[in-house]
């Protein structure tokens, strides 16, 4: 690859780690892909998937897939937990600390060596529990 090749390469990697970093909303590739074409007119949404899968193996970004359709990308390379509404779809990150005991209790039981994990939570977020409150309210009326 010449130079100049390599330079257009970097740079879109750089605007699509912003545009993901620029949102805590988990997006998909698609909506990545229509953000960084305001930027980018002329990239392509194979392009994006390429830089994304790059990024995550570089640890830059993750990829959370919840058996849904979509996969979703995280900005946030710092390990935490999320939780998931099964309402609306909507990821959240919690902002609480690892418990880095899990890991111990893990490693203790299984006799291996836990390098990390994951958790996630799943219910209905607080958008959804208020709608639900509106609608029960509504119907009672
Ligand atoms: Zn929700
Ligand atoms: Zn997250």
């Amino acid at each position: 690859m010449n130079k100049k090749g390599f330079l257009r390469k970097t740079k879109q990697r750089e605007v699509i780690l912003s545009v993901l970093r620029s949102t805590k909303s988990h997006p998909t590739a698609d909506w990545v892909y229509q953000e960084v074409r305001k930027e980018m007119p002329n990239i392509s949404l194979g392009t994006i998937y390429r830089n994304l899968k790059i990024l995550t193996e570089m640890g830059e970004a993750t990829e959370l897939s919840y058996g849904s359709t979509y996969s979703r990308f995280d900005g946030n390379a710092e390990e935490h937990y999320h939780f998931v509404c099964e309402s609306c779809d909507n990821v959240f990150d919690i902002d609480m600390p690892i418990i880095e005991e899990l890991e111990r209790e893990v490693e203790a039981k299984m006799g291996v060596k836990v390098s990390r994990h994951r958790l996630e939570f799943y219910g209905k977020c607080e958008e959804c529990l208020a709608k639900e409150t509106e609608q029960k309210k509504n119907l009672a009326n």
